[in-house]
C-alpha cells in the first residue's frame, strides 16, 4: 500500500507572493470596467458620507451663534438628503461589487478545473487526492467568499477611511494630526499581526490538507488497513495530523487574540485625544466648537470602516494563503511541450532507461528493449523488480529520468494525450465510469466517433446490455443515473480501448485479476480487444509468458534475459528456474 501521509509528502507547490499579486491583477483586468465603476461609486458614496459630521458641526456653530430653528432645520434636511444619496450609492456599489466577486470566483473555479485536468498524471498520483481536494474545495471556497464579501467590504471601508482622514485634516489640521497619531496604534498592531499571519495561515492550510489526506487515505484503504492489522498505525497518523491542525490553529488564534483588543484600544485613544486637544484649542479660541464636534464625529465614524477592515483582515490573510495554494497549481512543472512529429512506425524502443520515483533512488537501471510491431511480449520477474514501472514508462504515463522510450522514433511522453492514445494504451483494472451519458463516457476515447462506431465498439467487447438501457447511448450513468455492474464497467473501459484503437496495449495483470463471476465475459471481451495489436503483458502468472512470442525477465530493475519461452527454458537461467518451480507446483507427481 503506498499512501502519502501528510503535507510533507504532498509536493504541490504554493505560489510566491509576487505571483499571487500578478494573478489577482490579471483577474481584476478581466473585468476592468466593472471594477472601475465600483471604485467610482464607492468614492462617491464615501464623499457623500463626509457631509453628515461636517453639517452637524455647522448646526453646533449655528446654535452657538444664536441661529434660529429654521436654519437648523435646513441643515438637518440636508443631512437626511446626503444620507439617502449615500445609501443609494452604497447599494449599487455593493451590488456591482458582489457581481464582480461572483464572476471572478467562477473564473477561479474554471481555471482550477482546467489546471487540474492538465496536471501530469504522475504528479496527480504522487500528491494524492487530499491536497488537490482541499485546494479545489476549501481553498477555492475561501477565495470565493473573500471576493464576494470581504473584498468589496474592505474595499469600500478603505475608501471611507481615506476620505474621512482627508476631511479631518482639512477641517482642522491640529485635530487631524492628533487623530492620525492616535491611530498609529492600529497600524502598529496590524503590522505586527500581518507579518505573522500569512505564514501562520499557510501552515494551517497545509495542516488541513494533511488531515484531509490522511483521512482520505485511511478511508479508501480501510480494507487493506483491516487486513494487515494497521489500525493502530493509521489511528496514530490521524491523531498526529489532528494535533498538527490543533497547534497551527492555536497559533492563528493567539495572533487574533492580540490583534482585536489592541485595535479596540487604539480606536478609542484618538477620540479622547481630539476631545482633550479640541477643548484646549476651543478655550483659546483657535477652533470652533463645531469643528471639535465634527472632528470627534469623524473619528467615531472611522470606527465602522476600521472595524470592517479588521474583521475581514483575517479572512483576507487566510484567503491570500488559499489563493497562493490555488495558484500554486500553475507552478507544477509541466512536461515538455507536445511534439508535432508523427511516429514513422509502430516500433517501441526503450534505450538506456533509468527511472526513480523520488528522483534519487533508481528502480530501473539502464533498461534496453525493442518491442516489435504485432508481437506478444511478456514481462516477468519477482515482485518489486520494476515491471509495472516499466509498463508506465512504455505507456507514456511517466518519463524516464535518463534514456528514452520512443514509438516510431518519437519520445512517447511528448505525444499529446489524444495522439498518445492512438499509439499505446495501458489497460488496468482501474476503470472509471463518469457521471455522464454512456455516449460521452465513450467519446472520451475518440471525440469524433459516430453512434455506429460507438455501438460497434460496445458490440466488439460483448456489451449487449446497451439495448436494454432506458435511453440507449443517452442513458445517464453513475450516481443518480443507471449504475453499471463491475463486468459492464470493465466492458465500457475496453470499448474505450477499441475506440482509441492503439496499435499497442500494455496489460498490467496484477490489476487485471478478474472477478471469477465476470471473468468469462471479460476474457472474451479482452480477446476481442487484443486481436491484431502489439501486446506487452506484465505477467504475474507464468502461463501468460508461456503463450507469448517473447519473454523479458526483469530482475532488480534490469532485463536479465530475453527470448522465446523455449529458448529461455533451454538456457537454464532465472526464467527456467521460475518456470520449473511454477510448473512443478501445478503438476504434482502422484
Ligand atoms: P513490480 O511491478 O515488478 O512488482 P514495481 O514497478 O511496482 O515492481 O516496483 C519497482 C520498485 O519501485 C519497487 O521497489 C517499488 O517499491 C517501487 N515503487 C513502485 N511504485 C512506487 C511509487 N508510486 N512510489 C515510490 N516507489 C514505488
Amino acid at each position: 500500500m503506498t499512501t502519502t501521509a501528510g503535507p510533507a509528502a504532498s509536493g504541490l507547490p504554493v505560489a510566491e507572493p509576487a505571483g499571487v499579486r500578478r494573478a489577482a491583477l490579471r483577474l481584476i483586468r478581466r473585468d476592468g470596467r466593472v471594477f472601475a465603476v465600483v471604485i467610482a461609486l464607492n468614492a462617491l458614496a464615501a464623499g457623500t458620507g463626509l457631509a453628515g459630521p461636517w453639517l452637524l458641526g455647522r448646526i453646533v456653530n449655528t446654535v452657538e451663534h444664536g441661529g434660529g430653528v429654521a436654519a437648523v432645520d435646513r441643515i438637518a434636511v440636508a443631512i437626511v438628503a446626503f444620507a439617502l444619496v449615500q445609501a443609494v450609492l452604497i447599494r449599487y456599489a455593493r451590488y456591482l461589487g458582489h457581481r464582480f466577486g461572483e464572476r471572478t470566483s467562477a473564473r477561479i473555479r474554471e481555471q482550477f478545473v482546467d489546471r487540474v485536468l492538465t496536471l501530469p498524471t504522475s504528479v496527480v498520483e504522487r500528491v494524492g487526492a487530499g491536497d488537490l481536494t482541499a485546494r479545489g474545495t476549501t481553498d477555492v471556497a475561501t477565495v470565493g467568499a473573500t471576493l464576494r464579501d470581504a473584498g468589496p467590504d474592505v474595499f469600500i471601508a478603505g475608501i471611507q477611511v481615506v476620505f474621512i482622514l482627508g476631511a479631518l485634516l482639512v477641517l482642522s489640521p491640529p485635530l487631524g494630526a492628533c487623530g492620525l497619531i492616535g491611530l498609529l496604534g492600529i497600524w502598529l498592531v496590524s503590522r505586527w499581526y500581518l507579518r505573522r499571519a500569512h505564514p501562520a495561515y499557510l501552515v494551517e492550510g497545509e495542516a488541513n490538507s494533511g488531515l484531509a489526506e490522511v483521512l482520505a487515505a485511511t478511508a479508501s484503504g480501510a480494507r487493506t488497513v483491516e487486513a494487515l492489522g494497521l489500525q493502530q498505525r493509521r489511528i496514530t497518523a490521524c491523531l498526529e495530523a489532528i494535533e498538527r491542525c490543533r497547534r497551527t490553529r492555536m497559533r492563528t488564534l493567539f495572533l487574533r487574540s492580540v490583534l482585536f483588543p489592541g485595535t479596540d484600544i487604539s480606536q478609542t485613544l484618538p477620540v479622547v485625544g481630539v476631545l482633550l486637544l479640541g477643548g484646549m484649542l476651543y478655550g483659546r479660541g483657535e477652533v470652533t466648537l463645531g469643528a471639535v464636534v465634527a472632528a470627534a464625529l469623524y473619528l467615531r465614524q472611522l470606527t465602522n470602516p476600521l472595524d470592517t477592515i479588521l474583521i475581514w483582515v483575517e479572512q483576507l490573510q487566510s484567503s491570500g494563503a488559499s489563493f497562493a495554494r490555488v495558484e500554486g497549481l500553475d507552478r507544477v512543472a509541466r512536461p515538455a511541450p507536445p511534439t508535432h512529429t508523427e511516429p514513422v512506425d509502430d516500433r517501441i524502443e526503450v534505450a538506456g532507461v533509468h527511472y526513480a520515483y523520488d528522483g534519487v533512488r533508481d528502480v530501473l537501471h539502464g533498461v534496453d528493449l525493442t518491442v516489435r510491431p504485432g508481437e506478444r511480449l511478456a514481462l516477468v520477474g519477482p515482485s518489486g523488480a520494476g515491471k509495472s514501472t516499466l509498463g508506465r514508462l512504455l505507456a507514456g504515463v511517466d518519463e524516464p529520468r535518463t534514456g528514452g522510450v520512443t514509438v516510431g522514433g518519437v519520445p512517447i511522453a511528448e505525444l499529446p494525450p489524444e495522439r498518445l492514445r492512438r499509439q499505446v494504451v495501458l489497460v488496468t483494472q482501474e476503470h472509471h465510469v463518469f457521471l455522464d451519458s454512456l455516449r460521452d463516457n465513450l467519446l472520451v476515447a475518440s471525440a469524433g466517433a459516430g453512434d455506429a462506431e460507438l455501438r460497434a465498439a460496445l458490440a466488439a467487447v460483448g456489451a449487449d446490455w446497451v439495448d436494454d438501457l432506458p435511453d440507449g447511448l443517452d442513458t445517464e450513468l453513475g450516481e443518480g443515473g443507471h449504475r453499471l455492474d463491475g463486468a459492464q464497467a470493465q466492458q465500457l473501459a475496453l470499448a474505450r480501448v477499441v475506440l482509441a484503437d492503439p496499435h499497442t496495449l500494455i496489460l498490467d495483470e496484477a490489476t487485471a485479476l478478474l472477478d471469477p463471476s465476470t471473468a468469462r465475459n471479460t476474457e472474451r471481451a479482452l480477446a476481442a480487444v487484443l486481436a491484431g495489436r502489439t501486446v506487452i503483458a506484465i505477467a504475474h502468472r507464468l502461463h501468460t509468458a508461456h503463450d507469448a512470442d517473447r519473454v523479458a525477465v526483469l530482475e532488480d530493475g534490469r532485463i536479465t534475459e530475453l527470448g522465446t519461452h523455449e529458448d529461455l527454458v533451454a538456457g537454464g537461467g532465472a526464467y527456467a528456474a521460475l518456470w520449473n518451480s511454477w510448473h512443478a507446483e501445478r503438476t504434482p507427481s502422484s
